[in-house]
């Protein structure tokens, strides 16, 4: 067996994303020891009987201990506090880097709380489930996805070879990475991802508050499209809170370009130009064959789980 790639990582915050990244990183024999940090009580002692952690504890500082890589697996306004509470414990040439859905906001956050000493290397894997937590953490998730990492404008030989190594360590748990600018990665997420949420989140929205439909009749026709939307609109609220408060700007952008193509549909509808929607829906039915063709269509494929779907890739079916 080869050597792993970091002897020592820490997580800190095991929710979903921190537990998958743990068994898949175990799963690659890409790390010897982990540490686990997390501030929920019962989040701990489901870490503890689930048994993928060698340390288990509240205090991040603590568990940063020695670590060669620390990953932040909190949600995205989490991480400035995450980070303070780590920097009393990182050792000097650590590598820092995140999950987080939004990464100027996060990249930002970790430059101000971290010691100059370590290497900040923000990234984020496009590869989810609408579950949370340690339990619900799987080694294949980020298998044949993509991990978009945002390293700064550094171009110092220990910084590269930092980068170098969280590459080789995210290609080792089976996904796919591409460097890219911060604040790009934000304005793709928020087509790509945050968008469709919103969308999700508002359509439930409406249905459950629409005067002459019933619940009932929602839940009982759900088939006819819904079903999907209901699936992302359960995606944990807490992350989606932080998402679209880090990225608004961006989002903000998109969500205006959106309406102004809804109108658009909307007018096209009115004055029965069915020859503009045709043109549309056969564009849309490119772009699906496009993503299935490229293998993004799901994020576990050959899992047979309905739920193991990618939340954050371009499939927005999911997230
Ligand atoms: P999750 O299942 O809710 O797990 C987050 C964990 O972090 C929880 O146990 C939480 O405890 C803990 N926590 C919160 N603040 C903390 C702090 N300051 N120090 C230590 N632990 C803390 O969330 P997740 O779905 O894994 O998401 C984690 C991150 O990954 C987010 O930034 C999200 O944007 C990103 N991400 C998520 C997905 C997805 O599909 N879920 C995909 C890609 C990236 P409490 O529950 O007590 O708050």
């Amino acid at each position: 067996m080869n050597a792993p790639i970091y002897p020592k990582i820490a997580v800190i915050g095991c929710g979903l994303i921190g537990a998958s990244v743990i068994l898949a990183a175990r799963a690659a024999g890409a790390v010897s020891q982990v540490a686990v940090a997390d501030l929920s009580a019962h989040v701990r002692e489901r870490v503890q009987a689930l048994g993928f952690a060698d340390v288990v504890t509240a205090d991040a500082a603590e568990a940063c201990q020695n670590a060669d890589l620390v990953i932040f697996a909190v949600p995205v306004m989490a991480m400035a506090e995450a980070a303070r509470a780590c920097a009393p414990g990182l050792k000097p040439g650590a590598t820092v880097s995140d999950v987080g859905s939004v990464k100027s906001a996060v990249s930002e956050a970790l430059a101000k709380a971290l010691p100059e000493s370590c290497f900040i290397i923000p990234g984020h894997p496009i590869a989810g489930t609408e579950q949370s937590g340690p339990d619900a953490g799987f080694a294949e998730l980020f298998h044949h996805r993509w991990v978009i990492l945002t390293p700064q404008q550094r171009t110092d030989a220990p910084y590269l070879a930092a980068t170098e190594r969280l590459t080789d360590f995210w290609t080792a748990l089976k996904s796919n990475v591409e460097l890219m600018d911060e604040r790009h990665h934000d304005l793709v997420l928020a087509v790509t991802s945050h968008l469709p949420h919103l969308i999700a989140y508002n359509i439930v929205g409406t249905a459950a508050d629409l005067e002459g439909v019933t619940r009932g009749e929602v839940m009982k026709y759900s088939a006819g499209g819904f079903r999907d939307f209901t699936r992302i609109a359960a995606s944990d609220p807490t992350m989606w809170r932080d998402v679209f408060l880090a990225n608004k700007d961006a989002v903000l952008e998109v969500l205006g370009r959106f309406t102004e193509d809804l109108q658009a549909l909307s007018r096209a509808i009115r004055w029965a130009e069915g020859d503009k929607l045709f043109e549309l829906f056969t564009r849309t039915r490119e772009i699906r064959r496009g993503i299935i063709a490229a293998g993004q269509e799901s994020a576990a494929p050959n899992f047979g789980r309905d739920q193991r779907v990618s939340v954050e890739g371009p499939d927005t079916k999911s997230q």
